[in-house]
């Protein structure tokens, strides 16, 4: 295998040029990178080996601090699909229950109607009936008016002619209608149903709608169950329950706990 050369030069690296981060030669040290900071080639390999290793356990900690985020979200995301999937049952259900109020309301009204037409009916029917006995009554009235006035003896005929005007005076008719009634129609729209149904508030709602304090509470209650918090050793930013203290408490952060420990770093 042959080694990178110098190739302005023809010779090998040996020192590294700690200004202009790159190998240089025995020569130039003295031309191009004169004046510059210089270190032994093998030595600063070895430190630089030596930082990598120290990076990829902090990039080995983002990682876990990646998935562990990742779970998270993915569990937040199952129960956000449940939550809506509910919620949308719970409505369907609502607006059942609100359908049946509103069918039973209307066959209540109809039955209200009809009995008190069939009062109605009753009432004003027995007032025509009593009206057409009346009209039979006054047909044989006529009937027997013309037969006393043909009666030949004066006492009978009187008796007769009291006896009708008495018939005649007692009848008073009566005339009646039935129950007025009116029907004032309701004023309902969407924003009555919704009043009935209720409605749905979003966290990020850019309308300019009042969200009530129940709804803001539940964001609070429902929604977060996972919050963002960076690790104070780390810096990884990552999703942890919010339950757990102890992934928040700066005695054991979770992604440094083996870093530390490897190393013999006492906690806080
Ligand atoms: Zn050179
Ligand atoms: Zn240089
Ligand atoms: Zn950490």
């Amino acid at each position: 295998m042959e080694f990178p050369i110098c190739a302005q030069h023809n010779e090998e690296f040996g020192y590294f040029c700690e200004k202009c981060d790159e190998p240089t030669c025995k020569v130039c040290i003295f031309t191009l990178h004169k004046g510059h900071n210089m270190s032994d080639l093998s030595e600063t390999v070895a430190k630089k080996k030596k930082e990598l290793s120290s990076t990829w356990e902090v990039y080995l900690r983002k990682l876990e601090g990646a998935r562990k985020s990742v779970d998270n979200m993915e569990n937040s995301l199952h129960t956000y699909r449940k939550k809506v999937y509910n919620t949308i049952k719970e409505i369907e259900s609502e607006g059942e229950k609100l359908r049946n109020i509103i069918d039973k309301t209307v066959s209540d009204m109809a039955k209200e109607l009809r009995e008190k037409e069939a009062e109605e009916m009753k009432r004003v029917t027995q007032v025509i009936n009593g009206l057409k006995s009346q009209l039979e009554r006054g047909i044989q009235l006529e009937r027997h008016i013309n037969k006393a006035l043909k009666l030949k003896d004066d006492t009978s005929m009187l008796i007769s002619l009291k006896k009708f005007q008495e018939d005649m005076a007692s009848y008073i008719p009566e005339v009646i209608l039935p129950c007025e009634f009116s029907y004032l129609k309701g004023n309902a729209g969407s924003a009555h149903v919704h009043s009935m149904l209720g409605r749905i508030f979003f966290e990020n709602d850019k309308s300019g709608r009042e969200t009530p304090l129940e709804a803001k509470d539940d964001f609070n209650r429902n929604a977060r169950k996972y919050e963002l918090w960076a690790c104070p050793l780390c810096n990884t930013e990552r999703y942890i329950d919010r339950m757990d203290e102890s992934e928040r408490s700066f005695k054991t952060p979770r992604c440094c706990y083996g870093f530390m420990q490897s190393r013999g770093i006492a906690y806080k």
